[in-house]
Protein backbone atom coordinates (compact mmCIF):
# COMPACT_ATOMS: atom_id res chain seq x y z
CA UNK A 1 0.00 0.00 0.00
CA UNK A 2 2.91 2.39 0.95
CA UNK A 3 4.64 1.49 -2.57
CA UNK A 4 1.42 2.36 -4.20
CA UNK A 5 0.72 5.86 -2.83
CA UNK A 6 4.90 6.76 -3.79
CA UNK A 7 4.38 5.78 -7.03
CA UNK A 8 1.09 8.36 -6.97
CA UNK A 9 1.07 12.28 -8.67
CA UNK A 10 2.19 14.46 -8.79
CA UNK A 11 -1.47 16.02 -9.14
CA UNK A 12 -0.89 18.41 -12.00
CA UNK A 13 -4.71 18.93 -13.62
CA UNK A 14 -8.10 18.62 -10.95
CA UNK A 15 -11.38 19.00 -13.32
CA UNK A 16 -13.96 19.92 -10.97
CA UNK A 17 -18.05 19.37 -12.57
CA UNK A 18 -19.42 22.60 -11.37
CA UNK A 19 -23.17 21.61 -12.42
CA UNK A 20 -23.69 18.13 -14.79
CA UNK A 21 -26.18 20.53 -16.68
CA UNK A 22 -25.53 21.54 -20.15
CA UNK A 23 -27.72 23.83 -22.11
CA UNK A 24 -27.01 22.05 -25.89
CA UNK A 25 -27.00 18.34 -26.61
CA UNK A 26 -24.21 17.56 -28.51
CA UNK A 27 -24.69 13.91 -30.18
CA UNK A 28 -21.29 12.86 -28.62
CA UNK A 29 -21.27 13.90 -25.69
CA UNK A 30 -19.46 11.70 -22.90
CA UNK A 31 -21.73 12.68 -20.50
CA UNK A 32 -25.41 10.42 -20.59
CA UNK A 33 -28.47 12.59 -21.58
CA UNK A 34 -30.10 12.11 -17.60
CA UNK A 35 -26.63 13.85 -16.39
CA UNK A 36 -26.72 16.48 -18.42
CA UNK A 37 -30.23 17.58 -17.05
CA UNK A 38 -29.62 17.59 -13.55
CA UNK A 39 -29.44 21.41 -12.08
CA UNK A 40 -27.00 19.67 -9.18
CA UNK A 41 -24.64 22.63 -8.08
CA UNK A 42 -21.28 22.02 -6.68
CA UNK A 43 -21.45 23.25 -3.04
CA UNK A 44 -18.99 25.70 -2.16
CA UNK A 45 -18.45 23.80 1.15
CA UNK A 46 -17.47 21.00 -0.79
CA UNK A 47 -14.80 23.18 -3.40
CA UNK A 48 -13.29 24.26 0.26
CA UNK A 49 -13.12 20.64 1.33
CA UNK A 50 -11.23 19.80 -2.06
CA UNK A 51 -8.42 22.45 -1.55
CA UNK A 52 -7.91 22.13 2.21
CA UNK A 53 -7.25 18.30 1.02
CA UNK A 54 -5.21 18.86 -2.11
CA UNK A 55 -2.92 21.92 -0.77
CA UNK A 56 -2.23 19.82 2.12
CA UNK A 57 -0.94 16.79 0.05
CA UNK A 58 1.62 14.69 -0.32
CA UNK A 59 0.99 14.46 -3.73
CA UNK A 60 1.46 17.68 -4.88
CA UNK A 61 3.80 18.92 -6.68
CA UNK A 62 5.30 22.49 -7.77
CA UNK A 63 2.27 23.43 -10.39
CA UNK A 64 -1.84 22.58 -10.80
CA UNK A 65 -4.43 23.65 -13.24
CA UNK A 66 -8.16 23.87 -11.68
CA UNK A 67 -10.16 23.43 -14.97
CA UNK A 68 -14.02 23.27 -14.75
CA UNK A 69 -15.24 20.91 -17.23
CA UNK A 70 -18.01 17.97 -17.94
CA UNK A 71 -21.32 20.15 -18.25
CA UNK A 72 -21.31 24.02 -19.62
CA UNK A 73 -19.48 26.03 -16.60
CA UNK A 74 -21.15 29.14 -18.14
CA UNK A 75 -24.61 28.06 -17.14
CA UNK A 76 -23.70 28.66 -13.23
CA UNK A 77 -23.38 32.39 -12.22
CA UNK A 78 -20.52 34.20 -12.61
CA UNK A 79 -20.56 35.21 -8.94
CA UNK A 80 -20.11 31.49 -8.23
CA UNK A 81 -16.64 31.56 -9.74
CA UNK A 82 -15.90 34.49 -8.23
CA UNK A 83 -16.42 32.78 -4.47
CA UNK A 84 -14.66 29.82 -5.69
CA UNK A 85 -11.67 31.54 -7.40
CA UNK A 86 -11.28 33.57 -3.96
CA UNK A 87 -11.96 30.14 -1.51
CA UNK A 88 -8.87 28.59 -3.79
CA UNK A 89 -6.90 30.93 -3.37
CA UNK A 90 -7.52 31.73 0.58
CA UNK A 91 -7.13 27.86 1.40
CA UNK A 92 -3.75 27.77 -0.74
CA UNK A 93 -2.19 30.79 1.58
CA UNK A 94 -3.79 29.16 5.02
CA UNK A 95 -2.10 25.40 3.86
CA UNK A 96 1.13 27.69 3.03
CA UNK A 97 0.82 27.30 -0.53
CA UNK A 98 1.14 30.50 -2.09
CA UNK A 99 5.26 29.28 -3.59
CA UNK A 100 2.53 26.65 -6.13
CA UNK A 101 1.61 27.86 -9.25
CA UNK A 102 -1.54 28.07 -9.85
CA UNK A 103 -3.77 28.62 -13.12
CA UNK A 104 -7.43 28.53 -13.68
CA UNK A 105 -9.48 27.13 -16.32
CA UNK A 106 -12.47 26.80 -18.43
CA UNK A 107 -13.91 24.96 -21.28
CA UNK A 108 -16.93 26.18 -22.69
CA UNK A 109 -19.14 25.91 -25.57
CA UNK A 110 -19.27 29.70 -25.74
CA UNK A 111 -22.95 30.01 -26.63
CA UNK A 112 -24.05 31.96 -23.06
CA UNK A 113 -19.98 34.12 -23.24
CA UNK A 114 -21.31 38.09 -22.93
CA UNK A 115 -19.82 41.45 -22.03
CA UNK A 116 -20.06 40.33 -18.38
CA UNK A 117 -18.29 37.03 -18.74
CA UNK A 118 -15.68 38.84 -20.63
CA UNK A 119 -15.13 41.69 -18.23
CA UNK A 120 -14.63 37.94 -15.40
CA UNK A 121 -12.18 36.57 -17.68
CA UNK A 122 -10.23 40.14 -18.18
CA UNK A 123 -10.24 40.41 -14.22
CA UNK A 124 -9.13 37.35 -13.92
CA UNK A 125 -6.68 37.02 -17.25
CA UNK A 126 -3.31 36.51 -15.27
CA UNK A 127 -4.59 33.47 -13.66
CA UNK A 128 -7.28 32.16 -15.92
CA UNK A 129 -7.40 30.32 -19.00
CA UNK A 130 -10.55 29.88 -21.52
CA UNK A 131 -10.92 26.80 -23.78
CA UNK A 132 -13.77 27.02 -26.36
CA UNK A 133 -15.09 24.01 -28.10
CA UNK A 134 -16.15 24.11 -32.13
CA UNK A 135 -16.57 21.48 -34.44
CA UNK A 136 -15.46 23.84 -37.77
CA UNK A 137 -17.47 26.13 -40.25
CA UNK A 138 -21.25 25.96 -40.02
CA UNK A 139 -21.92 22.77 -41.94
CA UNK A 140 -20.00 21.08 -40.04
CA UNK A 141 -19.72 22.19 -36.31
CA UNK A 142 -23.98 21.89 -36.60
CA UNK A 143 -24.33 18.23 -37.40
CA UNK A 144 -23.87 16.89 -33.71
CA UNK A 145 -23.20 20.54 -31.67
CA UNK A 146 -27.24 21.44 -31.27
CA UNK A 147 -29.58 23.00 -28.98
CA UNK A 148 -31.76 21.05 -26.74
CA UNK A 149 -34.45 21.99 -29.43
CA UNK A 150 -32.50 20.12 -31.81
CA UNK A 151 -31.35 23.83 -33.51
CA UNK A 152 -27.85 24.89 -34.82
CA UNK A 153 -25.26 26.22 -32.64
CA UNK A 154 -22.89 28.16 -34.79
CA UNK A 155 -23.97 31.62 -34.91
CA UNK A 156 -23.83 31.93 -30.70
CA UNK A 157 -20.31 30.45 -30.64
CA UNK A 158 -18.89 32.71 -33.40
CA UNK A 159 -20.65 35.13 -31.52
CA UNK A 160 -18.55 34.50 -28.03
CA UNK A 161 -15.80 34.01 -29.53
CA UNK A 162 -16.04 37.18 -31.36
CA UNK A 163 -16.45 38.75 -27.98
CA UNK A 164 -13.64 37.25 -26.37
CA UNK A 165 -11.87 38.56 -29.21
CA UNK A 166 -12.86 42.46 -28.77
CA UNK A 167 -11.86 42.13 -25.51
CA UNK A 168 -8.39 41.07 -26.40
CA UNK A 169 -9.03 37.46 -24.82
CA UNK A 170 -7.41 34.74 -26.37
CA UNK A 171 -8.63 30.99 -26.29
CA UNK A 172 -7.93 27.54 -26.37
CA UNK A 173 -9.95 26.15 -29.68
CA UNK A 174 -10.87 21.97 -29.54
CA UNK A 175 -12.81 20.46 -32.15
CA UNK A 176 -14.31 17.07 -32.47
CA UNK A 177 -13.30 15.51 -35.55
CA UNK A 178 -16.36 12.88 -36.78
CA UNK A 179 -16.87 10.32 -39.41
CA UNK A 180 -18.59 12.90 -41.45
CA UNK A 181 -16.20 15.75 -40.72
CA UNK A 182 -13.16 13.89 -42.51
CA UNK A 183 -14.58 14.30 -46.25
CA UNK A 184 -13.56 17.89 -45.40
CA UNK A 185 -10.17 18.37 -43.91
CA UNK A 186 -9.80 22.14 -46.20
CA UNK A 187 -12.93 23.65 -44.95
CA UNK A 188 -12.10 22.66 -41.15
CA UNK A 189 -8.14 23.68 -41.79
CA UNK A 190 -9.03 27.32 -43.25
CA UNK A 191 -11.32 27.68 -40.66
CA UNK A 192 -9.19 27.50 -37.62
CA UNK A 193 -6.05 28.79 -39.78
CA UNK A 194 -8.60 31.86 -40.18
CA UNK A 195 -8.81 32.27 -36.34
CA UNK A 196 -4.60 32.06 -35.68
CA UNK A 197 -4.62 35.52 -34.33
CA UNK A 198 -7.25 34.97 -31.74
CA UNK A 199 -6.38 31.61 -30.12
CA UNK A 200 -3.68 30.49 -28.28
CA UNK A 201 -3.92 26.98 -29.60
CA UNK A 202 -5.76 24.62 -31.30
CA UNK A 203 -5.98 20.43 -31.23
CA UNK A 204 -8.40 17.93 -32.74
CA UNK A 205 -9.76 14.55 -31.01
CA UNK A 206 -11.33 12.27 -33.18
CA UNK A 207 -14.73 11.36 -31.65
CA UNK A 208 -14.25 8.14 -29.81
CA UNK A 209 -16.12 4.83 -30.12
CA UNK A 210 -16.53 4.83 -26.35
CA UNK A 211 -18.78 7.54 -25.91
CA UNK A 212 -20.18 7.47 -29.61
CA UNK A 213 -23.68 6.25 -29.70
CA UNK A 214 -23.68 4.81 -33.03
CA UNK A 215 -20.18 2.56 -34.30
CA UNK A 216 -18.13 5.54 -35.73
CA UNK A 217 -15.40 3.28 -35.75
CA UNK A 218 -15.41 0.72 -38.42
CA UNK A 219 -11.73 -0.15 -39.41
CA UNK A 220 -12.30 -1.31 -42.84
CA UNK A 221 -10.16 -0.36 -46.31
CA UNK A 222 -12.54 2.30 -46.56
CA UNK A 223 -12.32 4.40 -43.15
CA UNK A 224 -8.37 3.32 -43.02
CA UNK A 225 -8.25 5.44 -46.43
CA UNK A 226 -10.34 8.46 -44.76
CA UNK A 227 -8.36 8.85 -42.02
CA UNK A 228 -5.36 8.53 -43.93
CA UNK A 229 -6.80 11.07 -46.42
CA UNK A 230 -7.83 13.75 -43.68
CA UNK A 231 -4.01 13.77 -42.12
CA UNK A 232 -2.28 14.46 -45.01
CA UNK A 233 -4.75 16.82 -46.14
CA UNK A 234 -4.47 19.10 -43.54
CA UNK A 235 -0.53 18.65 -43.91
CA UNK A 236 -0.71 19.62 -47.13
CA UNK A 237 -3.22 22.64 -46.55
CA UNK A 238 -1.66 23.61 -43.48
CA UNK A 239 1.67 23.98 -46.14
CA UNK A 240 -0.08 25.80 -48.45
CA UNK A 241 -1.33 28.53 -46.14
CA UNK A 242 2.29 28.39 -44.11
CA UNK A 243 1.63 27.97 -40.72
CA UNK A 244 2.06 31.78 -40.06
CA UNK A 245 2.04 31.10 -35.92
CA UNK A 246 -0.69 28.62 -36.39
CA UNK A 247 0.08 25.43 -34.66
CA UNK A 248 -1.57 21.96 -34.34
CA UNK A 249 -1.25 20.44 -31.26
CA UNK A 250 -1.74 17.08 -32.90
CA UNK A 251 1.31 17.46 -35.12
CA UNK A 252 3.46 19.36 -32.58
CA UNK A 253 3.49 16.72 -30.31
CA UNK A 254 3.96 14.14 -33.01
CA UNK A 255 7.20 15.80 -34.39
CA UNK A 256 8.05 15.98 -30.60
CA UNK A 257 7.80 12.66 -29.93
CA UNK A 258 10.02 12.17 -33.05
CA UNK A 259 12.75 14.48 -33.21
CA UNK A 260 12.63 16.21 -29.74
CA UNK A 261 15.09 15.57 -26.20
CA UNK A 262 13.91 13.28 -24.04
CA UNK A 263 13.78 16.01 -21.55
CA UNK A 264 11.26 18.19 -23.82
CA UNK A 265 8.62 14.52 -24.66
CA UNK A 266 7.97 13.73 -21.46
CA UNK A 267 4.10 14.01 -20.44
CA UNK A 268 3.13 12.29 -23.38
CA UNK A 269 3.43 8.89 -23.62
CA UNK A 270 1.23 6.49 -23.07
CA UNK A 271 2.25 5.15 -19.38
CA UNK A 272 2.32 8.83 -18.80
CA UNK A 273 -1.21 9.74 -19.57
CA UNK A 274 -2.74 7.86 -17.90
CA UNK A 275 -0.47 7.42 -14.43
CA UNK A 276 -2.77 7.79 -11.60
CA UNK A 277 -2.98 11.03 -9.54
CA UNK A 278 -1.95 13.26 -12.49
CA UNK A 279 -5.07 14.25 -13.66
CA UNK A 280 -8.08 13.99 -10.81
CA UNK A 281 -12.06 14.39 -11.80
CA UNK A 282 -14.39 15.31 -9.07
CA UNK A 283 -17.93 15.22 -10.17
CA UNK A 284 -20.49 17.55 -8.69
CA UNK A 285 -21.05 14.94 -5.72
CA UNK A 286 -17.42 14.33 -4.64
CA UNK A 287 -17.11 10.88 -6.64
CA UNK A 288 -13.49 11.28 -7.76
CA UNK A 289 -11.87 9.26 -10.87
CA UNK A 290 -8.21 9.46 -11.90
CA UNK A 291 -6.12 8.28 -15.22
CA UNK A 292 -7.60 9.87 -17.24
CA UNK A 293 -9.35 14.00 -17.69
CA UNK A 294 -13.28 13.75 -18.29
CA UNK A 295 -13.31 9.79 -17.13
CA UNK A 296 -16.10 10.11 -14.95
CA UNK A 297 -18.31 7.43 -12.88
CA UNK A 298 -20.81 7.62 -15.98
CA UNK A 299 -18.37 5.63 -18.32
CA UNK A 300 -18.45 2.30 -18.30
CA UNK A 301 -20.58 2.39 -15.39
CA UNK A 302 -20.81 -1.75 -14.33
CA UNK A 303 -17.26 -2.39 -15.51
CA UNK A 304 -16.33 -3.62 -12.10
CA UNK A 305 -19.41 -4.91 -11.30
CA UNK A 306 -20.61 -1.89 -8.78
CA UNK A 307 -22.09 0.82 -10.83
CA UNK A 308 -19.24 3.13 -9.82
CA UNK A 309 -17.39 2.79 -13.13
CA UNK A 310 -13.40 3.56 -12.61
CA UNK A 311 -14.57 5.70 -9.78
CA UNK A 312 -11.89 5.58 -7.09
CA UNK A 313 -13.59 6.89 -3.57
CA UNK A 314 -15.75 9.98 -2.77
CA UNK A 315 -13.76 13.21 -1.37
CA UNK A 316 -17.25 14.09 0.50
CA UNK A 317 -16.45 11.37 2.46
CA UNK A 318 -12.62 10.46 2.53
CA UNK A 319 -9.24 12.08 2.97
CA UNK A 320 -7.58 12.16 -0.61
CA UNK A 321 -5.11 9.74 1.12
CA UNK A 322 -7.58 7.43 1.95
CA UNK A 323 -8.60 7.40 -1.52
CA UNK A 324 -4.57 7.56 -2.15
CA UNK A 325 -4.34 4.08 -0.35
CA UNK A 326 -7.77 2.38 -1.88
CA UNK A 327 -7.84 -1.19 -3.01
CA UNK A 328 -9.68 0.26 -5.52
CA UNK A 329 -7.55 2.35 -6.82
CA UNK A 330 -4.73 -0.29 -6.54
CA UNK A 331 -7.39 -2.76 -8.56
CA UNK A 332 -7.65 -0.48 -11.41
CA UNK A 333 -4.08 0.95 -11.68
CA UNK A 334 -2.82 -2.70 -12.20
CA UNK A 335 -5.49 -3.52 -14.82
CA UNK A 336 -4.09 -0.25 -16.23
CA UNK A 337 -0.57 -0.97 -16.33
CA UNK A 338 -1.52 -4.46 -17.58
CA UNK A 339 -2.56 -2.60 -20.86
CA UNK A 340 0.58 -0.79 -21.30
CA UNK A 341 3.23 -3.94 -20.72
CA UNK A 342 0.63 -5.22 -23.67
CA UNK A 343 1.26 -1.99 -25.39
CA UNK A 344 5.03 -2.44 -24.98
CA UNK A 345 5.45 -5.96 -25.90
CA UNK A 346 2.90 -6.16 -28.83
CA UNK A 347 3.01 -2.71 -30.55
CA UNK A 348 5.59 -1.40 -32.75
CA UNK A 349 3.61 2.07 -32.89
CA UNK A 350 3.81 2.36 -28.65
CA UNK A 351 6.69 4.93 -29.17
CA UNK A 352 4.54 6.79 -30.86
CA UNK A 353 1.28 6.55 -28.72
CA UNK A 354 -0.30 8.93 -26.28
CA UNK A 355 -1.84 5.90 -25.12
CA UNK A 356 -5.42 6.32 -23.24
CA UNK A 357 -7.14 2.96 -24.72
CA UNK A 358 -7.80 1.10 -21.75
CA UNK A 359 -11.47 1.72 -20.95
CA UNK A 360 -11.74 0.92 -25.10
CA UNK A 361 -9.76 -2.30 -25.06
CA UNK A 362 -11.74 -3.39 -22.08
CA UNK A 363 -15.23 -2.24 -23.37
CA UNK A 364 -14.00 -3.76 -27.08
CA UNK A 365 -11.97 -6.56 -26.52
CA UNK A 366 -13.34 -7.51 -23.03
CA UNK A 367 -10.06 -7.32 -21.48
CA UNK A 368 -7.00 -5.04 -20.20
CA UNK A 369 -4.56 -7.54 -21.08
CA UNK A 370 -4.89 -6.93 -25.18
CA UNK A 371 -2.71 -3.99 -27.43
CA UNK A 372 -4.50 -3.20 -30.84
CA UNK A 373 -8.09 -1.97 -31.05
CA UNK A 374 -10.30 -0.35 -33.91
CA UNK A 375 -8.78 2.96 -32.19
CA UNK A 376 -5.62 2.22 -32.55
CA UNK A 377 -5.69 1.36 -36.24
CA UNK A 378 -7.31 4.93 -37.33
CA UNK A 379 -6.26 7.24 -34.54
CA UNK A 380 -3.10 6.22 -33.89
CA UNK A 381 -1.20 3.87 -36.76
CA UNK A 382 -2.82 5.20 -39.55
CA UNK A 383 -2.08 8.95 -38.72
CA UNK A 384 1.19 7.99 -37.70
CA UNK A 385 1.61 6.44 -41.29
CA UNK A 386 0.00 9.31 -42.65
CA UNK A 387 2.26 11.97 -40.43
CA UNK A 388 5.41 9.57 -41.49
CA UNK A 389 4.45 9.89 -45.09
CA UNK A 390 4.39 13.24 -45.46
CA UNK A 391 7.19 14.03 -43.36
CA UNK A 392 9.67 11.90 -46.15
CA UNK A 393 7.60 13.33 -49.03
CA UNK A 394 8.45 16.70 -47.56
CA UNK A 395 12.22 15.66 -46.77
CA UNK A 396 12.31 14.26 -50.26
CA UNK A 397 10.96 17.43 -52.14
CA UNK A 398 13.27 19.61 -50.00
CA UNK A 399 16.47 17.11 -50.60
CA UNK A 400 15.75 17.51 -54.05
CA UNK A 401 15.47 21.36 -54.12
CA UNK A 402 18.48 21.36 -52.19
CA UNK A 403 20.10 19.01 -54.74
CA UNK A 404 19.39 21.31 -58.01
CA UNK A 405 19.81 24.24 -55.69
CA UNK A 406 23.73 22.67 -54.91
CA UNK A 407 24.05 22.10 -58.94
CA UNK A 408 23.10 25.49 -60.08
CA UNK A 409 25.56 27.25 -57.69
CA UNK A 410 28.77 24.63 -58.06
CA UNK A 411 27.52 24.55 -61.87
CA UNK A 412 27.79 20.92 -62.01
CA UNK A 413 25.53 19.60 -65.53
CA UNK A 414 24.91 16.06 -64.74
CA UNK A 415 26.55 13.40 -62.55
CA UNK A 416 25.80 15.55 -59.02
CA UNK A 417 22.76 17.58 -60.62
CA UNK A 418 18.90 17.05 -59.69
CA UNK A 419 18.61 14.29 -62.72
CA UNK A 420 20.90 11.99 -60.80
CA UNK A 421 20.49 12.60 -57.38
CA UNK A 422 18.89 9.96 -55.26
CA UNK A 423 15.83 11.53 -53.00
CA UNK A 424 16.70 10.82 -49.20
CA UNK A 425 14.90 7.66 -48.06
CA UNK A 426 13.75 7.63 -44.34
CA UNK A 427 14.56 4.55 -42.42
CA UNK A 428 11.13 4.21 -40.24
CA UNK A 429 12.55 1.69 -37.86
CA UNK A 430 15.41 4.14 -37.26
CA UNK A 431 13.59 7.06 -36.26
CA UNK A 432 10.85 4.86 -34.16
CA UNK A 433 14.29 3.79 -32.36
CA UNK A 434 14.85 7.04 -31.89
CA UNK A 435 11.43 7.80 -30.37
S1 LIG B 1 -1.58 2.10 -30.78
FE1 LIG B 1 -2.88 0.88 -29.42
S2 LIG B 1 -1.74 -1.01 -29.15
FE2 LIG B 1 -0.29 0.52 -29.94
S3 LIG B 1 0.65 1.47 -28.13
FE3 LIG B 1 -1.12 2.70 -28.68
S4 LIG B 1 -2.80 1.91 -27.42
FE4 LIG B 1 -1.18 0.35 -27.46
Amino acid sequence: MGQQMQSLGPIELIVLQGTPFCNLNCSYCCLSEESRRQTAKMPDTLIERIFEQVFSSQFLGNKLTVSWHAGEPLVLPIAYYERAVETILAVRSRCGRDDLDLRFHIQTNAVLLDEAWCQFFVRFRDIFDIGVSCDGPAGLHDRQRLTRAGGPSFEQVQRGMGLLTAHGLKYHLIAVITRASLAHPKELLDFFHSKRNDISGFHFNFVSELIAKAPTLRHDAEDTRLHYEFTRQLLRRLRELGSDGFKVRNFAQFYAKMFAPEQLRSGNTGGETSFPFRTLNIDVHGNVTTFHAGLYVDVMKDVYGDGQGFGIGSISQQTLEQIASSERLAKISSDFLLSQRACERDCSYAPLCSGGYELVKRKGLGTFDASETPECRLHVKTFADAMLDDLEEFMATNDERATSHDAAVSGANGANGANGAEPARIDYGEMLRMA
